[in-house]
């Protein structure tokens, strides 16, 4: 039997490893899963919710799946000092719907397969969608006014 190749940065920290710096982040996606005909309505409802509380770009419908994703799905695009804040409103709101929260570096590849976190059921992500490296995300554009305080 094939032994299971570790990816690069599945190798475990050890004396000689460097730690991946934290400047190498530039954003974060958060992709919001759905099937269009049960609960795109609770996903409709997730997206306003975020666009009331969080300065963040909410990207197109993609009700048939895109990509490396496996299922209908939009994605949320913040910067860093976001993070904070939006992540465990999420875990706290997502209305049962399964959501991948990834930096974006210039490496896709690490950053669905092993840099990623999942809430809800951990959907299999196609890799060969995936380049090892790609250029880096264009600058962040807003599209929401919140005029919510999550708090
Ligand atoms: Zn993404």
């Amino acid at each position: 039997m094939e032994k299971k190749r570790l990816g690069e940065s599945e190798k475990p920290l050890d004396g000689g490893a460097k730690p991946e710096a934290l400047s190498r982040i530039s954003s974060f996606h958060a992709h919001i899963y759905y099937d269009p005909s049960a609960t795109r309505a609770k996903a409709e409802r997730l997206r306003e919710l975020v666009a009331e509380r969080f300065l963040v770009r909410n990207g197109s419908w993609h009700d048939v799946p895109v990509g490396p994703h496996p299922s209908a799905m939009f994605q949320i695009s913040f910067a860093k000092d976001v993070f904070p804040k939006i992540v465990p409103w999420l875990m706290l709101n997502r209305l049962g719907l399964t959501i991948l929260v990834h930096p974006n570096t210039d490496r896709p590849r690490d950053d669905h397969l092993n840099h990623a976190l999942w809430m809800g059921r951990v959907l299999e992500l196609d890799a060969s969608r995936l380049p090892q490296t790609d250029a880096p995300e264009p600058p962040l554009e807003p599209n929401t006014e919140p005029r919510i305080s999550p708090e």
